[in-house]
């Protein structure tokens, strides 16, 4: 996703900002993180839906190529892969 907008903080300097779809500037969605975030989670919360949870490099998990979680989510995808697996083996 490409920045493109600046905002000012406070301290005076201004920062470049991912803007996600509904325009909004993205950081981080973890808890304490202000790191600017250029990565979604993709992991399926619906129909057709993913979480969207906006992550930096260092909280997203690529769990496959192109392919992001935020770490709860990439927590429940590996216990599902585990219990598919699971069933999978007769
Ligand atoms: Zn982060
Ligand atoms: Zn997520």
């Amino acid at each position: 996703m490409p920045c493109f907008s600046q905002i000012f903080l406070d301290s005076g300097v201004y920062k470049f900002h991912c803007t996600q779809t509904n325009g909004m500037y993205s950081l981080c969605n973890v808890r304490g993180c202000m790191k600017d975030s250029n990565i979604l989670c993709d992991y399926i919360v619906g129909k057709n839906q993913t979480c969207d949870k906006a992550l930096c490099k260092k909280h997203a998990v690529e769990f496959k190529r192109g392919f992001h979680h935020c770490l709860d989510h990439h927590k429940m995808w590996l216990a599902e892969q585990k219990s598919n697996w699971r069933r999978k083996k007769h």
